[in-house]
């Protein structure tokens, strides 16, 4: 099996180290037919607007929105959260993503920058030992469809319960970033459950 991680913008050296650590050689994604060849993708964090206008600008935003919705096994971190969701609040206006998950996400919903926090968290389907979760300028899932299962839920400032670890079929995000922890349990999860 062939893993790609989105290579246009954020932090996809990182998902490239994780894989590599769950010892799989994963490759750079920039161009058609590097997407042509791949079984499965990884949409790093960064910013998702860029990433929305750098994949129009390669020519690959609609490549990846068919491939997703014909079932190519995909996981996004953060910024790719947003990317895979159906739809998004506080987006940049007309802001479009690949979709394909059905949540609501509201982009930088744990606040700011300066608002960045770790924790650990508890998802049980991914990991027995608690995630240590790295959350920078995060989105939380506001809503969510009959067929998403909630991995993992963390407290907002609001003082309720918002998911931030979803899965729908062949399709996995996450509001956290696993890829800059040495906790790779997330994407031993994606490679062993959401590839297979
Ligand atoms: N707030 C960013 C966005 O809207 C995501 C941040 C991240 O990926 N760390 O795309």
């Amino acid at each position: 099996m062939q893993v790609g991680v989105l290579a246009l913008q954020g932090d996809f050296r990182e998902h490239l180290n994780a894989l590599a650590q769950c010892g799989v050689q994963g490759v750079e994604i920039r161009t058609p037919a590097e997407l042509d060849k791949i079984d499965a993708l990884i949409i790093p964090g960064g910013e998702s607007t860029t990433i929305v206008s750098l994949a129009k600008t390669f020519d690959v935003f609609e490549q990846i929105k068919k491939r997703i919705a014909d079932g190519m096994p995909t996981y996004g971190s953060c910024a790719g959260m947003i990317m895979l969701a159906d739809h998004i609040v506080a987006a940049k206006d007309g802001q479009e993503t690949f979709g394909g998950i059905d949540i609501t996400v509201r982009r930088n919903a744990f606040g700011r920058q300066v608002d960045s926090f770790e924790s650990d968290i508890s998802a049980p389907a991914i990991s027995k030992s608690p995630i240590h979760a790295i959350f920078i300028r995060a989105p939380w899932v506001e809503k969510v469809g009959k067929s998403v299962e909630v991995l993992a839920s963390y407290e907002g400032s609001d003082g309720a319960s918002h998911p931030v670890a979803v899965r729908q079929g062949h399709l996995l995000a996450t509001a956290f970033h696993p890829e800059i922890t040495d906790d790779f349990s997330v994407h031993r999860y994606f490679l062993e459950k959401v590839c297979s």
